[in-house]
């Protein structure tokens, strides 16, 4: 019987070392909380304000810009101070 009780006490040591050497684990191994960054605010992307090149007379819609003759009603000209141009085909109208 003596014998199985030391084994026990020697088993209970055991325990007690490996828990103190989870204890002895250094400060450095924790994880530093780190200040959260400024998370940086997606820039809206313009979407084509196409209702900017439109206006209400009174019960009519008036364009203010004119259509591009390639691609058809929808696709308005860029005026330039020389030229008006299509960016979808490239189509130039050079103002005279
Ligand atoms: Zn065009």
């Amino acid at each position: 019987m003596s014998k199985e009780k030391t084994t026990e006490s020697k088993e209970l040591e055991e325990i007690a070392t490996e828990s103190e050497k989870i204890e002895e684990t250094p400060e450095e191994a924790e994880p530093v909380a780190k200040p959260h960054k400024e998370r940086q605010v997606k820039k809206i992307k313009p979407s084509t304000q196409v209702w900017k090149f439109y206006k209400i007379e009174g019960d009519q819609l008036k364009k203010l810009k004119k259509d591009c003759p390639r691609c058809g009603k929808g696709v308005f000209l860029s005026e330039h101070h020389d030229r008006d141009t299509c960016g979808k085909c490239g189509y130039t109208q050079f103002k005279q």
